[in-house]
C-alpha cells in the first residue's frame, strides 16, 4: 500500500512540476522531452518514499502491538493465568485470532475449574474418611494416599510418587497391594500395626483401572475401638459371672449344709446370717449393675434444681451414722459462703457423695476424721464457675499406679478388704457416670500426710 502511494505521489508530484516549470507558449514538450528541474524530482522521489516510510512504520507498529498482545496473552497462558482476555474487537484477521483464542481459554479455563472443583471435593471427602485409603499404579507408585493412611502408616509428606514397597513395612499389607496389582481381589486381613498392639486394622486392598493401566487402592479400617470395647464387654461378662459366683458358691455351700445335716440351732442360725450377708451381695451387685446399664442407655434423666451443698453433706453423713458410729469416726464439714449451692440433681448427688463418704468410712482407720468440704473455683457473685467439693479421708490412700484406674468397673486395689467391706467394686464407676451426667468431673488423689481426697467438679450455673 506504501508503494502504491509513493508511485501516485511521484506521478502527482512530477505533473505538478511540469505545468508549473513549463512557461506558456514554450511548450514543455517542444523537443519531446519534459523538462523537470532537479528539486522537483528529488521531492518527487524523497516525499513519496519519506510518507510510504511513515505509513509502514505506523502499521507494523499497530500490528506488532495487536501480535504482541496476542503473544502477552499466549505467556499468561502458559504460566496459568487463565482469567487473562484478548481486548482486540476489530473485524480482521487478528480480531478472529484473538476471539478464537479467548474462546479457546475461556473452555479450557471451565475445564480446569471442574477439575480442580473435583479434586477439591474428592481430597475433602478423602480427608475427611477415617478409613485409610492409599492408591498405586501399576508400576506400584504411590499416586494418592489420604491423611488417614498416612497417620496408620506412619507415612511423611513424600510418600507419593514413591514404590510402596519401600514405604509399606508390613508384609501382610504390602503382600495385599502385592495381589491386587496381580489383578486378585484379596478378602481383608486382621493385623496390628508396629509396636501398639492395642492399635487393630482391617487392611484390603482391590484392582483398579487407572488411566495408563491397572493400579491397586488399599482401604485401611482402623477397628481399634471395636476389638477394645468387645474385649471390655467380655471382661466385664468374665466379672459379673465372677462376681456372682462367688457368693451364690457360699449360698450353695450353707443350704446343703443345713439340708444335709440339720445343725445346731446356733450353728444354724450363724449359717442363716452368711447365706443372708451373700445374699444381699448379691442384691446390691445386681442393683449396682442395673444402674450402670441405666447410665450407660441415658435412661437416667437429670432433674436439675438448686441444691444446698450443706443439706446435701447433712443429708448423706445422716444415711451413714450407723457406719461412721460404728467405726467411731467423726465428719468434718466446711462450706464456702459463695459455694454453698450447686445445680445439679439432689438423688444424684446425694449418691455420688454416699458412695464417696461410704468408701472414706470404708478404707480409712477407726476413730480418723473424714473431711468434707466446698469451695468456688472461677466465676463470681452472678454464678458461673465451679463448685468443688472434696471428701478426704486419713485411710492408707491409693497407690499411685492405680489412681487413675479406680473408676473402673470392677477395678479394685485390695480385692479381699473390698469384698470384706461388701463393695462391689462399682461405685465409683457409677460416682464419674453421674458427676459426667452434670457435666462435672471426678478424680482421686492422695494427701500428701496420709489418706485419699476425692475431688467432685461441678458447675455452679446460676
Ligand atoms: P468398692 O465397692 O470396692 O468400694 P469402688 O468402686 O467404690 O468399689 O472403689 C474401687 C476401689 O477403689 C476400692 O476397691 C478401693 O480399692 C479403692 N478405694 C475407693 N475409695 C477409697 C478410699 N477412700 N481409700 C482407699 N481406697 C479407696
Amino acid at each position: 500500500m506504501a508503494a502504491v502511494f509513493a508511485v501516485v505521489s511521484t506521478i502527482v508530484i512530477l505533473n505538478l512540476d511540469v505545468s508549473v516549470s513549463a512557461p506558456e507558449g514554450v511548450g514543455s514538450v517542444s523537443s519531446g522531452l519534459i523538462f523537470i528541474p532537479p528539486a522537483a524530482f528529488l521531492a518527487a522521489l524523497v516525499v513519496p518514499i519519506l510518507v510510504a516510510g511513515i505509513i509502514s512504520w505506523l502499521a507494523s507498529r499497530t500490528v506488532g502491538a495487536r501480535i504482541g498482545e496476542i503473544v502477552g496473552m499466549a505467556n499468561r497462558l502458559s504460566s496459568g493465568d487463565l482469567g487473562s482476555r484478548v481486548r482486540d474487537v476489530r473485524q480482521d484477521e487478528f480480531g478472529e485470532l484473538g476471539r478464537a483464542l479467548d474462546d479457546a481459554v475461556q473452555s479450557l479455563g471451565q475445564k480446569v475449574g471442574e477439575l480442580a472443583r473435583d479434586r477439591a471435593r474428592m481430597e475433602a471427602i478423602l480427608g475427611g474418611m477415617v478409613e485409610g485409603v492409599l492408591v498405586v499404579n501399576q508400576q506400584g507408585q504411590v499416586q494418592l494416599v489420604n491423611d488417614a493412611a498416612r497417620a496408620m502408616l506412619r507415612l511423611d509428606d513424600k510418600a507419593v510418587g514413591r514404590r510402596y514397597v519401600e514405604l509399606i513395612r508390613h508384609p501382610d499389607i504390602s503382600g495385599q497391594l502385592t495381589r491386587a496389582l496381580s489383578g486378585e481381589a484379596p478378602g481383608g486381613v486382621e493385623l496390628s500395626l508396629g509396636r501398639d498392639l492395642s492399635q487393630t486394622l482391617i487392611a484390603r486392598a482391590a484392582p483398579v483401572a487407572a488411566s495408563g493401566g491397572t493400579g491397586a487402592v488399599l482401604v485401611l479400617h482402623d477397628i481399634s475401638d471395636l476389638r477394645r470395647a468387645d474385649r471390655i464387654r467380655r471382661d466385664f461378662v468374665a466379672n459379673v459371672s465372677h462376681e456372682l459366683r462367688t457368693p451364690l458358691t457360699a449360698i450353695r455351700g450353707y443350704v446343703e449344709a443345713l439340708l444335709d445335716a440339720p445343725p445346731r440351732p446356733e450353728e444354724t442360725r450363724r449359717f442363716l446370717e452368711i447365706i443372708a450377708r451373700h445374699s444381699s451381695r448379691m442384691e446390691r451387685l445386681v442393683k449396682d449393675l442395673l444402674r450402670l446399664a441405666r447410665l450407660d442407655a441415658g435412661q437416667e434423666a437429670l432433674e436439675t434444681a438448686p441444691c444446698s451443698v450443706e443439706a446435701l453433706f447433712a443429708g448423706v453423713i445422716a444415711d451413714l451414722t450407723p457406719v461412721i458410729e460404728g467405726r467411731d469416726q467423726e465428719a468434718d464439714v466446711q462450706v464456702a459462703a459463695d459455694a454453698a449451692t450447686v445445680s445439679g440433681d439432689p438423688a444424684k448427688l446425694h449418691d455420688v457423695l454416699r458412695n464417696l463418704v461410704e468408701n472414706a468410712s470404708n478404707y480409712s482407720p477407726e476413730g480418723s476424721k473424714i473431711e468434707l468440704s466446698s469451695q468456688l473455683d472461677g466465676g463470681g457473685a452472678g454464678g458461673g464457675g465451679f463448685v468443688v467439693i472434696r471428701v478426704a479421708d486419713r485411710g492408707p490412700g491409693i497407690p499411685e499406679a492405680d489412681l487413675s484406674r479406680i473408676f473402673e468397673r470392677f477395678y479394685r486395689v485390695d480385692k479381699d478388704r473390698s469384698r470384706e467391706s461388701g463393695g462391689t467394686g462399682l461405685g465409683l464407676s457409677i460416682v464419674r457416670h453421674l458427676v459426667e451426667l452434670h457435666g462435672g468431673q471426678v478424680k482421686a488423689e492422695n494427701r500428701r500426710d496420709g489418706g485419699a481426697i476425692f475431688t467432685v467438679r461441678l458447675p455452679r450455673r446460676h
